[in-house]
């Protein structure tokens, strides 16, 4: 080992490259790590992190509004976007000076600043100084696409959503995802006016058909106008609109590949590697796939992301990259050149903050305690962070009946804290279990903190339990999440 400047060079600093660089140090390995934009990554500063403090801040009017009809002499004043902004950036820079302090304290040499591959032991750092490493991690994460089409730096991603100077009149949020539901609720619940287009024909590809629908139902009910079957096809600044061109095919753009944006955060307008043009406050003009053509103060493109893996220098050392990009990786986190792994978003697998997490830990386990773990990505709980929140785990109901003979147990109902104020919002319960076997293959949950309760039933299901073991468990009352153990009958077998 004495023959490199490091055991370890860790590339990003997010959830993931913090972690196994912290574990792996405390190994007793040189543990260096670089990062060319701010220690956190995505979670901490675009993404997990100022997404929920903007949920909280978003969800107090409605909880003013149930406030006044249970009897309080209560109203909502007006929203002070900046004071708001100004306060998250500051617990974001608090958060990453924890980071900071804890990979100082973990005795992890810090590069601020990018580093590239120059062979299979060697690093480029951005002032053409080069280090050597045993091993590699790479862990640069993910950043969001936009749709390949003319104009489209003028709508924003996901990045540019912490910084907006003032906060929006309208958005059109193109995407029907994790990301475009968040912000939709959100952005509604400040009081912005959302319209959503999203190619598909419902929101959240890929979840529980049921739970996506009555997310769908509330989040329309709230107010967000969702279009399905539409995409954006012709963008531009408004004043610009007759210089636009006409009769464009609807079809072509349904599909529009998408293009890449910034790896690093963007300061909006301000950050030469951001690739979001700067509006200067002036209304977007937009045209459907449909024919509808409206103006915005935003588009915001929700449409997906990509791992940062491009100019790193991965595929000249010989690191396989997926069709997506994606470094392609081992049970064990290993790529195709063995003395670099990958760990997170980068490697395309589970794009989760606390995935990443576990899969540096077990490249420590492996790497630097000589005990091989492999990553376990079976059964991860997780939730979508709308209003109410979609909390799933397992197998949905489509994906379980593809192969076995399963019953379905169901139940949705008006909460009693809106049933008492007659607000028309539902939950929903959701067991998928394997008729033969009994155990749980999945649980959705529609209602406020399913998050939370999904966590905690996630436990359960992950230990493997059966439908009887759940029912043997006395209930709660009166809480929504006691009908987890008292659904007797199902409503489906199939
Ligand atoms: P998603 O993949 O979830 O959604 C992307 C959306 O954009 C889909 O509706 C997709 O449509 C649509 N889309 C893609 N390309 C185009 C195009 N060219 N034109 C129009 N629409 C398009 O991505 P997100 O960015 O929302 O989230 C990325 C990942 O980040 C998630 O998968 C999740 O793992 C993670 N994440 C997790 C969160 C959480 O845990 N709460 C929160 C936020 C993100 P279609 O379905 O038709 O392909």
């Amino acid at each position: 080992m004495a023959d490199f400047d490091y055991d370890l060079f860790v590339i990003g600093g997010g959830s993931g490259g913090v972690r196994a660089a912290r574990t792996s140090a405390a190994t007793g390995a040189r543990v260096a790590l670089a990062e060319e934009s701010r220690l956190g990554g995505t979670c901490v500063i675009r993404g997990c992190v100022p997404k929920k403090l903007m949920v909280f801040a978003s969800s107090y009017p409605q909880l003013v509004d149930e406030a006044s009809h249970y009897g309080w002499d209560a109203q909502i004043g007006a929203f002070d976007w900046p004071k708001f902004r100004k306060k998250l950036h500051s617990e974001l820079d608090r958060l990453e000076e924890v980071y900071r302090s804890m990979l100082q304290k973990s005795d992890v040499e810090i590069f601020d600043c990018r580093a590239r591959l120059k062979d299979a032991h060697t690093i480029e750092l951005a002032d053409g100084k080069t280090v050597t490493a045993k091993h590699i991690l790479i862990a640069s994460g993910g950043h969001p696409v936009r749709p390949d089409m003319p104009n489209a730096d003028l709508g924003l991603v996901s990045n540019d959503m912490f910084l907006l100077e003032k906060l929006p009149k309208s958005v059109l949020i193109i995407g029907g995802g994790y990301i475009a539901c968040e912000f939709a609720c959100i952005l509604n619940g400040l009081g912005v006016d959302v319209t959503i287009y999203l190619r598909g024909g419902q929101i959240l590809r890929g979840f529980d058909s049921e739970a996506r629908g009555l997310v769908a139902e509330m989040i329309r009910d709230s107010g967000v106008e969702i279009h399905t079957g539409t995409n954006i096809i012709e963008m531009d600044l408004e004043e610009n609109v007759d210089d636009l061109p006409r009769g464009t095919n609807s079809d072509a753009a349904m599909g529009a590949p998408v293009s890449e944006v910034s790896h690093s955060s963007s300061r909006l307008g301000d950050n030469p590697k951001s690739q979001t043009r700067d509006a200067a406050g002036k209304r977007i003009w937009v045209k459907a796939s449909n024919g509808r053509t409206g103006t915005f103060d935003h588009v915001f493109f929700a449409t997906g992301r990509k791992p940062s893996t491009s100019d790193m220098g991965l595929e000249d050392v010989g690191v396989k990259l997926g069709r997506g990009g994606n470094i392609e990786v081992d049970e064990y986190s290993q790529s195709s050149v063995p003395s670099i792994y990958a760990i997170g978003d980068v490697t395309g697998r589970v794009e989760l903050t606390p995935v990443a997490i576990r899969e540096g830990m077990a490249f420590t386990e492996t790497v630097f305690k000589g005990n091989k773990t492999p990553v376990d990505h079976e059964l991860i709980p997780s939730a979508v962070f709308t209003q109410p929140e979609l909390g799933t785990i397992g197998m949905t109901e489509e994906e379980a009946m593809e192969d076995r003979e399963i019953e379905v147990y169901c139940t949705s109902f008006r909460p009693m804290q809106s049933a008492f104020i007659d607000k028309p919002a539902r939950t929903l319960l959701k067991l998928i279990v394997d008729k033969e076997s009994r155990v749980i293959l999945g649980c959705h949950i529609v209602a406020d903190h399913a998050g939370e309760m999904i966590q905690l039933v996630g436990i359960a299901i992950k230990a493997g339990l059966t439908k009887e073991q759940f029912d043997s468990t006395c209930a709660v009352h009166p809480t929504i999440s006691e009908e987890i153990v008292t659904m007797r009958d199902p409503v489906r077998t199939g």
